[in-house]
C-alpha cells in the first residue's frame, strides 16, 4: 500500500514545480494559457495543503470548505487554460466564476458533513469530463499527447465517478474501514493523475511550438509545402544517395501558365487560393519519398528519387493532366488552369541539386515558348 503523505509531498513538490515553470512561461510568453494551467498546479497544491490540515486543526472552514473550493477551481482553471489555447476563452470566464459560487453556496451549508465530498466529486467529474470534451477544439500536430490527455481526464472523471457512486451508495457507513481504504485509494489516483495531467500539458506545448518553429523555418507558409532552402537541403542529400547507389533521380521544375492573368482578373486573394489547389493537385500525384517545394511565387520544384526518365515524365504529365482536366473552383468562379514543366534525368556526377534545376528550368523555357500546358525533358 502506497503511503499517503509521501504521495502528498511528491504531488506537491512536483505541482510547485510544474506550476511555477508554466507561470514563468507565461511572463516570458504572454499566452494566457501558461497563466491558467500554471494557477490550476498551484490551486491543487493548496488544496492538497489545506486539505492535509484537517490531521492538526479542527477548523472545517478552511479544511473542508476552502479546501473543497479550491479543489474544484483547478480543473476549472485547467478548462480556461484549454479555451485560451483554441483563442476562445472569452465567454467560458462567466461559466466558470458560475460553477464557484454555486459551489460556494450549495457546501457552505453541508461542508461539515459528509455530503460536502459528494456534491464535490460530482462537480469534480463532470469538470473532468467537460474537459476532455473541451480537448476536441485543440489544433495540434501532435495527436497521441493529445489523445494521452484526453485519457488522463477521462480516467480522473471514471475515478470521481466511482467514488461518488461508493460515497452515495454508502455515506451513512463512511467510517467503515473497507470503504475508507477504498477512499484512500480513489485519493491517491487522483493525485497521481492530476500531476500526470499536469506533466502532460507543458510537454505537449513544448513539442508543439518546437513543430510551430520548425514550419516557420521549413515550409512555405501559404501552400504548406516545402520553402526553397529546406528542399535545396534535403534534395542534396537525395542526390548523394543516388550517386551512392547509383540510382537514377528525376527533377521538374514546374510553373503556373499566364498567372499573372488570374490576379489581375480575378484579385489577388483568388491567386492565392489557386496556388494552394495547384500545390495539392502536384502533392496528390507524388509518392511519399517524393520532394516538392514552392520556390518562387507560381514555381514548383519536384525530386522523385529512384525515378527513371520514362516514369518521370509520366509522372510529369499525370501531374499536367490532373490540372488541365480539372477546373479550380473559388467563389461560385470557375478557372481553367494549366502548368508547363521541364524535367532532367540526373544519372551520375554532379552533387548539387542547382546545377540540376538549372538544367530542369530550361526545359521549362522551351516549354513555355513551345506554347505552355506541356512537359519537355532535357537531357543532362
Ligand atoms: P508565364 O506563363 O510566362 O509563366 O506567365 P505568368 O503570368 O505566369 O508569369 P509571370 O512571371 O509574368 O507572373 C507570375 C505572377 O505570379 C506575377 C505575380 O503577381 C504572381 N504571384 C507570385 N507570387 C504570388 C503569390 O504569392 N500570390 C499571388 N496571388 N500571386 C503571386
Ligand atoms: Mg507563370
Ligand atoms: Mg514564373
Amino acid at each position: 500500500m502506497m503511503h499517503l503523505p509521501t504521495i502528498i509531498s511528491i504531488s506537491i513538490l512536483l505541482n510547485v514545480i510544474i506550476g511555477a515553470f508554466l507561470l514563468s512561461l507565461y511572463f516570458l510568453r504572454q499566452q494566457a494559457s501558461y497563466l491558467y494551467w500554471g494557477s490550476s498546479c498551484l490551486l491543487f497544491v493548496f488544496a492538497q495543503i489545506t486539505a492535509s490540515l484537517r490531521v492538526f486543526i479542527d477548523f472545517p472552514l478552511i479544511t473542508h470548505y476552502l479546501a473543497d473550493l479550491l479543489i474544484i477551481s483547478a480543473p476549472l482553471a485547467a478548462i480556461l487554460g484549454i479555451h485560451a489555447y483554441s483563442q476562445s476563452d472569452k465567454k467560458y470566464h462567466k461559466a466558470c466564476a458560475f460553477v464557484v459560487i454555486l459551489s460556494m453556496l450549495i457546501l457552505l451549508p453541508v461542508h461539515d458533513s459528509p455530503l460536502n465530498q459528494i456534491i464535490t466529486t460530482a462537480i469534480i467529474a463532470i469538470c473532468f469530463s467537460y474537459a476532455a470534451f473541451a480537448l476536441r477544439k485543440l489544433q495540434v500536430e501532435r495527436i497521441m499527447h493529445l489523445a494521452l490527455l484526453k485519457l488522463c481526464f477521462v480516467i480522473h472523471a471514471l475515478i470521481m465517478l466511482l467514488q461518488f457512486s461508493l460515497l452515495v451508495s454508502d455515506y451513512q457507513d463512511i467510517i467503515d474501514t473497507d470503504l475508507t481504504h477504498i477512499l484512500a485509494v480513489i485519493l491517491i489516483s487522483h493525485i497521481i493523475i492530476t500531476t500526470l495531467t499536469a506533466m502532460i500539458w507543458p510537454l505537449m506545448m513544448f513539442l508543439e511550438s518546437e513543430q510551430v518553429l520548425n514550419d516557420l523555418a521549413n515550409r512555405d507558409p501559404l501552400t504548406g509545402l516545402l520553402n526553397r532552402r529546406s528542399f535545396i537541403t534535403i534534395s542534396n542529400s537525395y542526390l548523394e544517395q543516388a550517386n551512392h547507389n547509383l540510382t537514377e533521380l528525376c527533377a521538374l521544375m514546374i510553373d503556373i501558365d499566364f498567372f499573372k492573368k488570374v490576379n489581375d482578373q480575378y484579385g489577388h486573394e483568388t491567386g492565392d487560393e489557386a496556388l494552394k489547389w495547384v500545390a495539392k493537385k502536384i502533392k496528390s500525384q507524388l509518392r511519399e519519398h517524393d520532394l516538392v517545394a514552392r520556390i518562387g511565387g507560381e514555381e514548383f520544384a519536384v525530386i522523385l528519387p529512384s525515378t527513371t526518365q520514362t516514369q518521370g515524365e509520366s509522372l510529369s504529365e499525370r501531374i499536367r493532366l490532373a490540372i488541365h482536366n480539372d477546373r479550380f473552383f473559388y467563389q461560385n468562379q470557375a478557372l481553367k488552369l494549366t502548368i508547363s514543366v521541364g524535367i532532367i534525368t540526373h544519372k551520375s556526377g554532379t552533387n548539387n541539386v542547382n546545377e540540376l534545376l538549372a538544367e530542369a528550368d530550361k526545359g521549362l523555357y522551351k516549354a513555355k515558348s513551345n506554347g505552355r500546358n506541356q512537359v519537355v525533358t532535357m537531357a543532362f
